[in-house]
């Protein structure tokens, strides 16, 4: 995997430490999430909003909502027994951006308290454009964006509507607007140095294809990664719902589009879709041990 000799030291310097950023550091580093995030500004057909946002996370699973106070509460008492634990992301249950004002209070507590835990956050980016500015004030080096398509004619098959300027707007103008948004929000954060993850999430039949162009033009726009994530659609998580018996990929097939995307934007492959509130090494799961009682019982 990508080591410090083949990148400039600065961008070595932001990734060294991001267990999901570098392949080498999933090994030795710890991120956590807080699910203190749970409105959401767009529907995603294959999105069950029972569940967690799945743009970031496994699809059927439910975190516990924390308020800003008592997510960083949790970030502190999870640094002390985890020294690992170097990033704290904010990833739902919804979208980090559709509830502005509860994840800048969260990051803006945990830049003062803890400032050597590096912050992320993930979002369908409708609302990034807008927020870039408050994003780079808190020193967020990472920024995920899930982009299904760079096509509002195949946006419209994932998007049935999106929340916008105080309405509902449905059908190829929200899968336009959506579009536009990711776009300009990604080269916003590319033009200051923010490091971007793209997640795009692979939907047979609907952008299977279409990925090795959404791999093009987020590496165009300065992407550092792209993510391609299998569907994962099972009856008790709510089908796809914009197409009824929608599947997901078989391995064979997500392996098939990861390869074509090759030569692309540099593909992340050692995604383990974790929860908003996922704690602990990727693919290891320790949010059990850090409930809120459990917390209040470390006091
Ligand atoms: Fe669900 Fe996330 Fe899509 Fe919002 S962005 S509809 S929470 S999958
Ligand atoms: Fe990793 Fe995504 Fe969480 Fe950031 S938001 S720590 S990139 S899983």
């Amino acid at each position: 995997s990508a080591g410090p000799e083949d990148m400039p030291p600065e961008i070595w310097d932001k990734i060294k430490n991001h267990p999901c950023y570098s392949e080498e550091a999933h090994h030795h580093y710890a991120r956590m999430h807080v699910a203190v995030a749970p409105a959401c500004n767009i529907q995603c057909n294959y999105c069950n909003r029972k569940y967690d946002c799945s743009n970031e996370s496994r699809p059927g699973v439910v975190s516990q909502k924390l308020t800003p106070e008592q997510a960083v509460k949790k970030v502190l008492a999870v640094a002390s027994e985890i020294p690992q634990m170097t990033v704290l992301g904010i990833a739902g249950p919804g979208d980090a951006l559709a509830n502005p004002k509860k994840t800048f209070d969260t990051f803006r507590m945990l830049a003062e308290q803890a400032p050597d835990i590096k912050l992320c956050l993930s979002t369908n980016g409708l609302a990034l454009p807008e927020m870039v500015e408050e994003i780079c004030k808190y020193n967020i080096d990472h920024v995920t964006i899930t982009i299904n398509m760079v096509d509002p004619a195949i946006g419209e098959k994932i998007y049935p509507w999106i929340f916008w300027d105080h309405k509902r707007v449905t059908g190829l103008e929200a899968a336009r607007i959506l579009h536009e948004q990711q776009m300009k929000g990604l080269e916003m954060l590319t033009a200051r140095g923010v490091l971007t993850k793209i997640n795009s999430v692979l939907i047979p039949g609907i952008n299977d294809e279409h990925l090795i162009e959404v791999n093009r033009e987020v590496k165009k726009r300065g992407a550092f990664l792209h993510n391609i994530m299998p569907l994962i659609s099972e009856a008790e998580h709510g089908t796809y719902f914009g197409l009824n018996g929608q599947r997901g990929p078989s391995a064979q097939e997500l392996k098939a589009v990861q390869d074509a995307c090759m030569g692309g934007a540099n593909l992340m492959r050692h995604c383990r879709q974790c929860r908003a509130d996922a704690v602990g090494l990727l693919g290891e799961d320790r949010s059990d041990e850090f409930t809120l009682d459990k917390i209040e019982q470390m006091e």
